[in-house]
């Protein structure tokens, strides 16, 4: 009998935790994209659990705690048992500012578990580590979030953040184990793959490796990408006439782009947004593609031609610090 393709699962650093190869990004449940109905957040967790998705992720950030409320409302009304699903959500960045102290971080948990209608989360990030001081993050979240641990309100610890030298700074200052996973965003797709440096050395000290927006936040989409997108006109630009390209082709610049971040297996899950079932299936029958049949490398490279000029281009976020 013909094998059923399924969506391969990864191991995240020294967690023994096995995720799904895509991960499912849960900031559009915040309208973060643009308004989604509860029905349609019902129907986009439901298509992604039977189709092999068993990671989530989202933060009190996302729609000023919308996201959470909407994703734990999914996961509880399907019924899906705890031990099948892996579920992250961060503390520290909140609609109204940012927050790394203990005491923000500490009841930060607590309000994220009743909105998830969880007893605990798998993973715990501080959110956005740019906008805070990093020795605060060092010498007092961090520590807080032990202690998250030690309770049982979170199994494993991560930081999150756009500039990748934040990273390095955190993890070269905690005691080895105190983090367990970052989670990088916009730094491993087609137009930047900058992630690909500091991979090496998160290897060397375990730390698991979770990358976000493969589409770059609706830059590699035929849509394209919000209005409050921080790219440069000029990658606004390059990425539109990359998705027409693809288009004019035949293809789809998502399709191309999710394929390429896949690709790295080093990095455990790909976290990608999605607004509706439609997409679940796009995604995940990409991966599925991905696996038995490879990467279209013809519109790969022509794809990889046009996003030359502005390769590996980003944009500031948080405090400069130099
Ligand atoms: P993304 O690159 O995944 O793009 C999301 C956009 O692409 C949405 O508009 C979505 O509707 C659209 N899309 C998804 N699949 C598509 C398809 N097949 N065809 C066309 N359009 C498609 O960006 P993202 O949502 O920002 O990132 C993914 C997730 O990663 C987030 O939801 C969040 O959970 C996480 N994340 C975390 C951080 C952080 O911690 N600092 C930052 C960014 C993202």
């Amino acid at each position: 009998m013909e094998k059923k393709p399924v969506l391969e699962r990864r191991n995240l650093g020294n967690t023994g935790l096995n995720l799904s190869c895509i991960g499912f990004g849960a900031s559009p449940l915040g309208n973060v994209f643009g308004v989604v109905s509860p029905e349609d957040a019902l129907a986009a967790v439901r298509r992604a659990i039977a189709l092999g998705i068993n990671f989530f992720d989202t933060s009190p950030y996302y729609g000023a705690t919308l996201s959470e409320t909407v994703l734990g409302n999914c996961l509880h009304d399907l019924g899906v048992p705890r031990d099948e699903v892996i579920v992250s959500t961060k503390c520290g960045r909140y609609a109204d500012g940012f927050d790394f102290s203990a005491e923000r971080v500490t009841r930060s948990i607590d309000e994220s578990l009743c909105r998830l209608r969880l007893d605990y989360v798998d993973i715990l990030h501080c959110h956005d580590i740019e906008f805070g001081s990093l020795d605060q993050i060092v010498n007092e979240t961090i520590p807080a979030l032990q202690k998250i641990k030690a309770e049982g309100k979170a199994r494993f610890i991560g930081i999150t953040g756009l500039p990748l030298e934040v990273f390095t700074y955190v993890l070269d200052r905690v005691p080895m184990g105190s983090v367990d996973v970052i989670l990088s965003y916009c730094h491993y797709g087609i137009n930047d793959s900058t992630l690909l440096d500091l991979i090496p050395y998160l290897k060397s000290i375990g730390v698991g490796i979770i990358s976000a927006s493969p589409l770059a936040m609706g830059l590699l989409t035929e849509n394209g990408p919000p209005d409050w997108h921080p790219a440069s006109p000029e990658l606004k630009s390059a990425c539109s006439a990359a998705a027409v390209h693809c288009k004019e082709k035949g293809k789809n610049v998502s399709k191309i782009a999710l394929q390429y971040s896949l690709m790295n297996k080093d990095i455990s899950a790909v976290l990608v947004g999605m607004t509706c079932a439609g997409q679940v299936e796009d995604n995940v029958g990409s991966a599925l593609v991905l696996s038995n049949v490879g990467i279209d490398e013809e519109i790969l490279q022509e794809v990889e031609a046009i996003l030359e000029p502005v390769k590996n281009q980003t944009w500031p976020s948080g405090i400069q610090r130099n």
